[in-house]
């Protein structure tokens, strides 16, 4: 009798450790810190804790990309002077970037002084035009107009149909007042003649998905959007939500497969790459552009690594916004294993980052060969011919 009550502890103890070894049902993490005990001090703020990595590791930082790049998301001011060119082209070099695409939703009327303005600069024939399409007020007839424009700034000298922001889906109108959906048949002559031009088609929809979600202490963007009033998109009177944004956009791809589609920061897919590899695989005239989304990249390195390998013929690189100091975070994910460094911007993504290593052959192609191959007459000197 008298091991009765240590033996029914023990069995009691072992239970209870079997439970605790127990995992959580995805989405529920431990109360933290320890349940029933609070801090001894005043928590600091969310922008305060910034705990530095004792982590030792070696460390490959990479100023200069290993071969020449095109930046194919770029901005400059859309009145774009000389010295506005100049000034881009400066850092250009030492960054190793060979070709900027102005991908602006530049209007028609600014496209001519914006070339004059590249050939009067130092960097002639190391940025090209992308045109924009004017999608405001659609109604009965706009997609012809809209065709014949385009068909006009492409003999004009424009490459490609620029930066097709995310306000068309999301906010842009109709002339009737209601919302012109990505997928309005009336848009269908813009889309033939892109495809008959065999111009890319270079398209933003929506924003990465949590912007769209409850703004809790749960979303992985709940900084940004406290600081950001203007990529808050909760509001279901006033926006659609995420997914429907995602059917008419993959509706319209589906319908125009002769269209050279190329979806701007990879869709907002880069944090389920598996999503962008079923549209890869069912839409073979797709392309994702990396903009703004290394940090889903670096968190995941075999994933990512995996994913670049098979759909390397799919990806672009761009930049988007013009930063010279942000582009070598870009070649070090790329180009380095290294591990556990730092995110260029504490409010897109307060993890840490991870080189993914990717073989050269992959790494030409999402550097410069891809866009080369789909944008016909981009400049090629400079970019190695294999
Ligand atoms: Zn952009």
């Amino acid at each position: 009798m008298k091991r009765t009550v240590p033996t029914l502890l023990t069995v009691g103890l072992l239970f209870l450790g079997v439970l605790g070894a127990q995992q959580l049902p995805p989405g529920q993490i431990r109360p933290r810190p320890a349940e029933g005990r609070e801090p001894e001090f005043p928590q600091p703020k969310i922008r305060d804790y910034h705990p530095r990595s004792t982590l030792v590791v070696p460390e490959h930082p990479v100023p200069k990309a290993r071969f020449p790049v095109i930046d194919f998301h770029h901005h400059p001011p859309q009145s774009m002077t000389v010295d506005d060119v100049n000034r881009v082209g400066d850092a250009m070099a030492g960054l190793n970037l060979g070709l900027m695409v102005n991908a602006n939703s530049t209007p028609s009327a600014r496209l001519k002084p914006a070339m004059d303005a590249i050939a009067a600069s130092r960097y002639k024939g190391k940025m090209v035009m992308f045109t924009g399409l004017d999608l405001r007020n659609v109604g009965p007839g706009s997609g012809q107009k809209i065709a014949a424009q385009l068909d006009a700034d492409v003999k004009a000298g424009a490459l490609g149909v620029g930066e097709i922001m995310k306000s068309f889906g999301l906010t842009i109108k109709k002339a009737d007042g209601t919302r012109l959906k990505i997928d309005d048949p009336e848009l269908d002559p813009v889309w033939q003649t892109a495809a008959r031009l065999k111009i890319p088609v270079f398209m933003h929809t929506a924003d990465p998905s949590e912007f769209f979600q409850p703004l809790d202490f749960n979303n992985e963007r709940w900084l940004e959007l406290a600081l950001y009033p203007d990529r808050r998109y909760q509001d279901r009177s006033r926006f659609p939500s995420f997914e429907e944004l995602m059917a008419e956009r993959d509706h319209l791809i589906a319908r125009h497969p002769n269209v050279t589609w190329v979806l701007a920061h990879m869709g907002w897919h880069a944090q389920d790459l598996a999503r962008l590899g079923k549209m890869f695989d069912a839409n073979p005239n797709l392309y994702g552009e990396l903009g703004a989304v290394l940090y889903d990249i670096g968190r995941q390195p075999r994933s990512a690594h995996d994913f670049f390998v098979k759909y390397q013929d799919r990806i672009i690189f761009g930049k988007d916004s013009y930063q010279p100091d942000e582009y070598p975070y870009y070649w070090r994910v790329f180009e380095t294993n290294d591990e556990y460094f730092d995110y260029y911007r504490d409010y897109h993504a307060f993890w840490k980052m991870y080189g993914i290593g990717l073989p050269d052959a992959v790494l030409k192609k999402i550097y410069y060969a891809n866009a080369l191959r789909i944008t016909p007459n981009l400049p090629r000197a400079g970019f190695p011919a294999n």
